[in-house]
């Protein structure tokens, strides 16, 4: 079997919190708390949860935009967490981020074409004519015209400006892109378009994506495989219509029944979650999701559920799981 394109074991990212007159760290936010999944090559991993369960920060970890505090991070099988700077910057290339708002993402002072074309600069390719020639093309890819390559971001819709942030991802030809809430800032008719433009790239240049989103619906659509995240860990992980037909968590059956099913004859029934997500300072201990949880028992209160797998690539942290 091809080994994954990505491999991430036991990742972790702790924040300190500095509190007092003198500043003295006091507590830690565990935003990103011994994660592990893998994705293959022109695969895209979906990546879910409630606002600040860590999938942001798990993402930027992943490319070290900030650096985890533990773990490990294999990159075509090289541990990219030992890597140098100077082979860091190299493999960026190879590892590209699309981001939630395209607006300030884009430099307001800058033309398109330049936008673009820094990229290029930054990663050494310097002849003019080659910079050119790879900005037109990837223009043409993401559904722009060669006129905008001379106007300033504040020129475009928010869509377009989202064509310009996957053209400035993709002109560096990466193998895994990471979309972080990609289409959340756009109109839902716009969405439709990005999705299914990043969905033919995909295919066109064998990229692979981890897809962050709150939107259930939307990554069922553009995913192989989905993860859900809770208060920084992984709860569940599987291909996507096991998760979406069977979901084993309490906490991922609760989400899932809050989707909008297109069928007028099939009502779900809503499961309706009591409380807020806890903070990541001091999370409960056993089971994160135990004080919101119809199911806890004894156990799940005092001991944190191990991620085992119950089907051959569906993955649980449930006590519950299996029985
Ligand atoms: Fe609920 Fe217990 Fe499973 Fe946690 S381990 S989700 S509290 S049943």
């Amino acid at each position: 079997m091809e080994s994954p394109l990505l491999e991430v074991r036991d990742l972790k990212k702790h924040f300190p919190v500095r509190a007092g007159f003198f500043a003295r760290r006091a507590e830690w936010v565990y935003a990103v708390d011994g994660v592990s999944f893998t994705v293959n090559k022109g695969e895209t991993l979906g990546l879910v949860g409630e606002s600040g369960c860590g999938k942001s920060t798990l993402a930027r970890s992943v490319l070290r935009l900030i650096e985890p505090t533990g773990g490990q991070v294999y990159f075509e099988g090289q541990n990219i967490l030992e890597l140098g700077p100077a082979p860091m910057k190299d493999l960026r290339r190879r590892l590209q981020m699309i981001f939630q708002d395209p607006f300030s993402s884009l430099n307001p002072r800058m033309k398109v074409g330049d936008i673009i074309g820094d990229a290029l600069i930054i990663h050494g390719i310097r002849p003019r004519a080659q910079r050119e020639q790879r900005v037109a093309a990837i223009l043409e890819k993401v559904g722009l015209q060669p006129e905008h390559l001379k106007r300033y971001p504040h020129a475009f819709s928010g869509g377009q400006r989202q064509r310009i942030g996957i053209a400035r991802a993709l002109v560096l030809e990466p193998k895994l892109v990471v979309c972080d809430e990609p289409v959340s800032a756009l109109d839902v008719s716009i969405q439709a378009q990005i999705i299914n433009m990043l969905m033919d790239l995909q295919a066109a240049l064998e990229l692979a994506f981890i897809f962050i989103a709150h939107d259930l619906s939307v990554v069922e659509h553009i995913s192989n495989k989905v993860a859900v995240m809770y208060l920084g860990q992984i709860i569940e992980m599987a291909n996507k219509r096991d998760l979406y037909r069977s979901p084993v968590h309490p906490y991922v059956q609760a989400l899932l029944s809050a989707v909008p099913v297109a069928n007028p004859h099939r009502k779900p029934r809503r499961i309706i979650l009591e409380g807020d997500v806890p903070t990541p300072i001091a999370p409960p201990p056993g089971c994160h999701f135990h004080p919101r949880c119809r199911y806890q028992m004894q156990q799940c209160r005092q001991e944190a559920p191990a991620f085992v797998r119950i089907d051959e690539a569906h993955y649980v942290a449930c006590h519950l799981a299996g029985r």
